[in-house]
Parts: structure tokens; C-alpha cells; sequence
């Protein structure tokens, strides 16, 4: 089966309540363990799908099998996560991509009464998403009446076998339909895994989704700077001024931000202008034309006025902020690094957007590297030594001889050489806060905070079996809990409009 053709979640052939979920979700293109497993899924096969959290994988198990299934008053799929955590987590995406086709799901966890549990799904959910243990005790006592999925995805395999579930599982699929399609996914495959999944899987196909083997252009050195929101500007004309791109292109969100920025880039002495969807045709490729003529050092352009730009020699491309899903970082970076020639990819990330960078960077499997902003100094320095090269290298001009015989009378040589120096200096016009970014105390707290949202906690790895409760859920019905997707409330349009 060729993967080329799966561009748009259109071309996978979804059921249109099934599409408006996707839509609505804000998702417009799919990531790549999508385009690999969603087709097989849809065929009805088994499959074995190796991808970690954050690469899109519970849209890409949960589309197909909610296209697949009936809304009928009985279970017909059947999630089965290490974690209630987890468990939440899919249930919401879930919720998230099927209410317009009207699926009801269920989250089954250990530790609340299983009585409401068990009467929920008994009323006629379609989805039931459960951790282990209590999920075997409903099935094994027999409490779920005519539960029968007729797909049952386990989620992160080796997590469950690392908790010890793995009876626990073998045990759950005695009670389950003979015929079914089954799916397994897992970040890694050790022997236990393998084992597993040859009992209960049939002819499966596997796929694997790396972030290495998605790499977009190694010949685009890709950086990020975290900042704090009111420092764009500063931190954008202090890049300008350390990197010294030969012709750039700044990636805003609004039509607005162009306009503002570019007005600003001007002000300060750049040849910059503005790109986007609401100027004349004519003005846009009169701009278009003068960047590719270099003729205009930077432009200032939103997604959609960038659409297809293709300029040769684009040394550097900025996020001024970071692009909304994956699929666009991909794009805009792509404008540079192009014909082989090397690039560079800035973007700019306050604390608040670190989680987004790192789903980005998962998405579109990017190696984006931490830098900091250079100091005043720093770039200061760098240039003095560029200033020292051009005046020993300067060419002697006739009139500055006459305007040193004048002023030889006036003034002490040394004081002269001084002066021009100094006018030399001012004229570089290198200004701005010294320090910009976070300090490397609050980088180090943030980036803590990261390391321990990863990590699992005790409560994650005692939870499955302990307290928990369930939640029903009606389509249409609401909280959908935003957990800060790309897709998430606010995100799901582009602001090009504005
Ligand atoms: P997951 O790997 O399933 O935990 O997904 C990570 C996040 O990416 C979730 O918040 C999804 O809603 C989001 N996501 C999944 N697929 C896409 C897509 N094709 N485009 C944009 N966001 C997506």
C-alpha cells in the first residue's frame, strides 16, 4: 500500500460525522503514524503500531475504529490503557473526535464504585476505555452485560507490562469475541510484548513511527529561544543583529502583527515589508517580486500569504510566534534550506508555549535545539571585531584626506581616530535591553517542572487500581476538557483573518 496519497484527512474516506470531529478539533493534516495505521485500520486489520504519546496515535486508532463502528445501544470498542491517567486522556480525545457521530464513552477505573460504572455502560455506551484491574473484575463477575467489542485496542503494551498487568490482560481477553480486529500499541516491543501480541493478534500489520526517521531537512539548523511575551520584539531585532541574516522571512499570526512588525523592522533600519491576505494582488507580488530580487531583506508574512513561496537563498526563517500545529512549522521552516543550501529555523517560545514546542517537536519529529538570546555585549563584541577587519581594510577615500588636513588643526589625532570610531559604533545602531530571554534560574525551574510532569508519578503507577471515577458522556454534550492541544479551544482557526 503506497502512503503518498493520504494528504488530508478527506482522502482516508472518513464518515462526515466522523470528518466534523477532525475539523472541529482543529486537525488539518494528518501526522505520520496517521497516514501509516489509518488506512489498515479502516481495512479491518490487525495491526501492532510502534509510536510514543504525543505523535498523534489515539486519533489514529480512535478515527478509524469509531468510523467502523455501530451506533448501536451496545460496547463496541474497547480501550484498554495502563493508567487511569491515561485512560482520561484518551477518553477525551475520544469524546473529542466522535461527538458529532454520537459516541457515548465510559471510563472504567478502580477505586469509586463500579455500580455507576457498570449502569452507564449497561444504558448503551458504544466506547469503553478502561484500565486493567477493573476491568477484569466487572468482566470476570459477569457484570457487563452484553459486552462484546467488536474492536479492542491496547494502549501502551509495555507500560502495562511494566506495571504488572500482564496477566491481568491475557486473563481480560478470555472474555472477549473471538472475532474482532485488534490493536496494539507500544513504544517499545521486548520479548514479553512480542509474546503477547502473537496470542492475541491475527496476521497483523505493523507500523513504526520514529521521530528520527521524520527529520524534516537536515540541512535547516533548527533553534528556539524562550522568552517572556513581552520581549518578542527586542529578542527578534537582537537575532536580526547576531545572526545577520542575508534575507529572512518572519512568520506572524495576524494580518495586524504583519503590518506592526514590519512598520517596526522599517523604523529601526531594516528593509523589511509586510505580506499577507489582505493587501492588493498587485502590492503582494510587487513584495514578492522585490524579496526574490533582493531587493528586500525580510519579509513579514502570515501562513497563508506564504502559501508555496518559493525563494531561493532564504538564509533564516523566524516563528515571531510558534505556528499553531506541526504540519505549518514543517511548511514555514521548509522556506529556508532550500536546493541544498543550508538554513536556519528560529522560533520564539514563551514558558506558556514550551509544551506546544515539544509537541511539535514530537509531531513533525524535529531535533529543535535550546539557545540563548545573545547579550548586547555579546553582540557588540562580535561586531567590533568585524568593525576592526573593514577599517583595516578600508580603501582610502580622497576626501577623507582633505577632511583630516582640516581638521588636523582642531583636534588631537587620537581623539580624531576616537571620534569616527565612536560615529562608526553608533552608526551599527546596536540597542536594546542587555539581557533578554529567560534567566537561566527560571529556564532551569521551568524546565524541571517539565521533567516531573513526564515522569510517573506514584499516584499514576498505584492509580490504576485505586481511587478514580468515571465519566458519561452524551454527544454533544459538554466538558471537553482542553488540554492544551494544538486543536485545543481558541486554536482551531487561523488568525490570518484578524
Ligand atoms: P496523542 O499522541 O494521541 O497523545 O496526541 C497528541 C496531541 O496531538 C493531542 O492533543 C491531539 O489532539 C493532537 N493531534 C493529534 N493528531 C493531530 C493532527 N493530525 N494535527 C494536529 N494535532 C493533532
Amino acid at each position: 500500500m503506497t502512503t503518498q496519497q493520504y494528504d488530508s484527512f478527506e482522502s482516508f474516506g472518513f464518515k462526515p460525522q466522523i470528518l466534523r470531529g477532525v475539523t472541529e478539533a482543529g486537525f488539518t493534516t494528518p501526522s505520520p503514524i496517521q497516514i501509516e495505521a489509518i488506512p489498515y485500520i479502516l481495512e479491518g486489520r490487525d495491526l501492532i503500531g510502534q509510536a510514543q504519546t504525543g505523535t498523534g496515535k489515539t486519533a489514529a486508532f480512535g478515527l478509524p475504529a469509531m468510523n467502523r463502528i455501530e451506533i448501536a445501544d451496545r460496547v463496541d470498542l474497547l480501550v484498554i490503557t495502563p493508567t487511569r491517567e491515561l485512560a482520561t486522556q484518551v477518553s477525551d480525545e475520544l469524546f473529542k473526535l466522535g461527538r458529532f457521530a454520537g459516541m457515548r464513552t465510559v471510563t472504567i477505573y478502580g477505586g469509586q464504585s463500579s455500580y455507576r460504572q457498570v449502569d452507564l455502560v449497561n444504558r448503551g455506551a458504544q466506547i469503553v476505555v478502561a484500565t486493567p484491574g477493573r476491568l477484569l473484575d466487572l468482566l470476570s463477575s459477569g457484570r457487563l452485560k452484553n459486552f462484546s467489542p467488536s474492536i479492542v485496542i491496547l494502549d501502551e503494551a509495555d507500560e502495562m507490562l511494566d506495571m504488572g498487568f500482564l496477566d491481568d490482560i491475557k486473563e481480560i481477553f478470555k472474555f472477549l469475541p473471538k472475532e474482532r480486529q485488534t490493536l496494539m500499541f507500544s513504544a517499545t516491543m521486548p520479548a514479553p510484548i512480542r509474546d503477547l501480541a502473537g496470542r492475541i493478534l491475527r496476521d497483523p500489520v505493523s507500523v513504526k513511527v520514529t521521530p528520527s526517521e521524520e527529520t524534516a531537512n537536515k540541512d535547516i539548523a533548527q533553534q528556539y529561544y524562550v522568552i517572556e511575551e513581552h520581549e518578542r520584539d527586542d529578542a527578534i531585532l537582537r537575532l536580526f543583529d547576531s545572526e545577520e541574516p542575508s534575507k529572512s522571512i518572519v512568520f506572524v499570526r495576524t494580518k495586524k502583527e504583519a503590518d506592526r512588525l514590519s512598520t517596526m523592522l522599517i523604523a529601526k533600519g531594516y528593509s523589511a515589508k509586510g505580506l499577507h491576505g489582505d493587501m492588493e494582488q498587485k502590492s503582494r507580488e510587487e513584495v514578492i517580486k522585490s524579496f526574490k530580487n533582493n531587493q528586500l531583506d525580510i519579509l513579514v508574512a502570515t501562513d497563508v500569504a506564504a502559501r508555496g513561496l518559493d525563494v531561493k537563498d532564504v538564509s533564516h526563517v523566524f516563528n515571531y510566534h510558534i505556528p499553531f500545529d506541526p504540519e505549518s512549522y514543517v511548511h514555514r521552516i521548509g522556506r529556508t534550506g532550500r536546493a541544498g543550501k543550508k538554513g536556519i529555523a528560529v522560533t520564539l517560545v514563551t514558558p506558556l508555549e514550551y509544551k506546544e514546542l515539544q509537541r511539535i517537536k514530537k509531531i513533525a519529529g524535529s531535533d529543535i535545539r535550546r539557545e540563548s538570546v545573545p547579550t548586547l555585549g555579546d553582540v557588540r563584541k562580535a561586531h567590533s571585531g568585524k568593525l576592526i577587519n573593514s577599517v583595516l581594510n578600508a580603501r582610502l577615500n580622497e576626501e577623507a584626506q582633505h577632511l583630516l588636513n582640516a581638521l588636523e588643526e582642531q583636534i588631537d589625532i587620537q581623539q580624531l581616530a576616537l571620534k569616527a570610531l565612536s560615529l562608526l559604533i553608533e552608526k551599527q545602531n546596536i540597542t536594546g535591553p542587555d539581557s533578554i530571554g529567560l534567566t537561566a534560574q527560571r529556564l532551569e525551574k521551568m524546565l524541571n517542572d517539565q521533567r516531573r510532569d513526564h515522569r510517573p508519578s506514584s499516584s499514576r503507577r498505584g492509580g490504576a487500581k485505586g481511587g478514580g471515577y468515571s465519566k458519561f458522556r452524551k454527544p454533544y454534550g459538554g466538558g471537553n476538557r482542553d488540554r492544551g492541544s494544538f486543536s485545543g479551544k481558541g486554536r482551531s482557526t487561523r488568525y490570518e483573518d484578524r
